[in-house]
């Protein structure tokens, strides 16, 4: 094995390393407000056909901020 085989698994190993969070909306409270999509710093939410959704699981931080100010408490992330 090579030098340049290394540095590749390397690289690999690296970035199965991000972490996704879980984030769980429950649509059958959700009344799609936008208070989360607004107040997220990383842009992670986005309304999707009139529905609150999970644009991008793996941006999210897990600071809980959209838990937070959900006004129906319909989200969940761990
Ligand atoms: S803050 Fe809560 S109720 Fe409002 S869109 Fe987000 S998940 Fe839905
Ligand atoms: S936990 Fe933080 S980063 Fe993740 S979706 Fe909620 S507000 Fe955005």
């Amino acid at each position: 094995m090579g030098l340049g085989s290394l540095f590749k698994r390397g690289k690999k190993e690296k970035k199965e390393e991000v972490i996704e969070s879980h984030i769980d909306i429950n649509g059958d409270v959700c009344d799609a407000c936008e208070k989360c999509s607004i107040a997220c710093p990383n842009n992670v939410l986005m309304i999707v056909e009139d529905k609150m959704s999970v644009r991008d699981p793996q941006v999210c931080k897990s600071c809980r901020v959209c838990m937070a100010i959900c006004p129906n408490d319909c989200i969940t992330v761990n």
